[in-house]
């Protein structure tokens, strides 16, 4: 396997490092000529020296010394990870050789591009994370004192988003509040300071999780730092009345939420369907109603029966439709956890509560002792 990213069946070798490695790896160990000189296996014409340097070396032996004392919370990439993720790793491994001690981070402070809420334009932010305070903020101008805001580092999630941000080191950075997703996209001219910044976002939300859950092994809490959508892309969407005409959207599917925008960039979802499991009424259909014929651009159909209503999607592709349902199934045949339910819950709650008719200024305040596995209480 590559040694820096897992790709099976390596097929070339870095000479300096002793090590076996893929070829789109090899495209980055090109670029650091001072630390490694790479060979393609078949190509190339092997002195003596260098084949024993290779059998006593290899990536095993590679792996105990630029690897020693790699973080639990530290990102390492595999094949089909971003360019500056990849890249990075492999710096740090070799060229600053982070790992050859323990590493200390605890928090970061520092300037992000950040793009505007409303006004689409990447602006210079100071953001502070503090693993003391568990949280993430945010502050307009740079020397002020009262951040922006103030993000509990529980609720937030973390994504590297080349493609979709039209930028090498972009990255989008997710939180939860009144149970809906706030997107936040920032990103750093530097590859190293970005990618920095992703674990140290994971460093501090794996202590605050130690914490949370002292029985949890590192193993376990390592899943839960961050997550990258299940499933991106556009497809169209008809309103609750089936009858409204097909807009066309961007969906994210982040686990059991899928959240659809207008724009792919845009702050805040336009909405979002829970995903349950089959066994709570939750199931996917391929294919339209019949009565619906010629009221959409794109034919390959797709419903989401929910235990409330039906959603009606429409997909461009077949290989799309084929995807979205694949990954829809995948979900709902997963069953619920505790902290699922009470999300569901949670949302039914604040739906009720901010009908006009109910609207008293006061709302209730969801408790919950997720690691009881009991449901949320409300408390007045
Ligand atoms: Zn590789």
């Amino acid at each position: 396997m590559c040694a820096d990213c897992g790709q099976p069946d390596p097929c070339w070798v870095s000479c300096t490092l002793g090590t076996f490695i893929c070829c789109k790896c090899s495209e980055i160990h090109y670029q650091i000529p001072n630390i490694s000189e790479v060979k393609s296996i078949k190509k190339y014409c092997w002195e003596e020296s260098q084949i024993q340097f290779l059998a006593q070396q290899g990536n095993a032996l590679a792996k105990a010394t630029y690897e020693a004392h790699v973080p639990a919370y530290y990102y390492r990439p595999s094949y089909n990870d971003c360019q500056v993720l990849r890249e990075q790793w492999i710096r740090a491994k070799y060229e600053r050789k982070e790992f050859q001690e323990p590493k200390k981070v605890l928090y970061s402070n520092g300037v992000l591009w950040k793009r505007g809420r409303d006004n689409q334009i990447y602006q210079p932010r100071r953001f502070l994370l503090s693993e003391k305070e568990g949280c993430l903020k945010y502050f307009i101008k740079q020397d002020a004192k009262e951040p922006k805001i103030e993000i509990k580092i529980d609720t937030v999630n973390a994504m590297f988003q080349t493609e979709k941000m039209m930028h090498s080191n972009g990255l989008q950075i997710t939180h939860l509040k009144h149970n809906k997703t706030r997107n936040i996209f920032v990103y750093h001219e530097d590859g190293k300071e970005i990618v920095d910044w992703f674990n140290t976002i994971r460093a501090v939300k794996f202590h605050h999780l130690k914490v949370a859950f002292p029985g949890a092994s590192d193993e376990e809490l390592k899943t839960r730092l961050t997550r990258n959508f299940l499933k991106e892309g556009y497809m169209e969407k008809t309103g609750p009345k089936q009858k409204e005409c097909f807009k066309k959207r961007w969906f994210s599917l982040d686990h059991r939420r899928l959240m659809y925008f207008k724009d792919p960039l845009d702050a805040f979802a336009k909405g979002e369907v829970f995903l349950g499991n089959e066994k709570q009424g939750y199931k996917v259909i391929k294919g339209l109603p019949h009565a619906m014929q010629g009221r959409f651009t794109w034919k390959h159909g797709i419903i989401i029966v929910t235990p409330d209503r039906k959603y009606i999607f429409t997909c461009e592709t077949e290989k799309e439709q084929e995807e979205w349902k694949s990954v829809f199934s995948h979900v709902m045949e997963q069953p619920m956890t505790p902290q699922e339910y009470a999300s569901k819950f949670q949302e039914d709650i604040f739906i009720l509560f901010s009908h006009e008719r109910l609207k008293t200024g006061d709302r209730p305040k969801v408790v919950a002792d997720f690691s009881l596995g009991v449901l949320p209480l409300l408390i007045w």
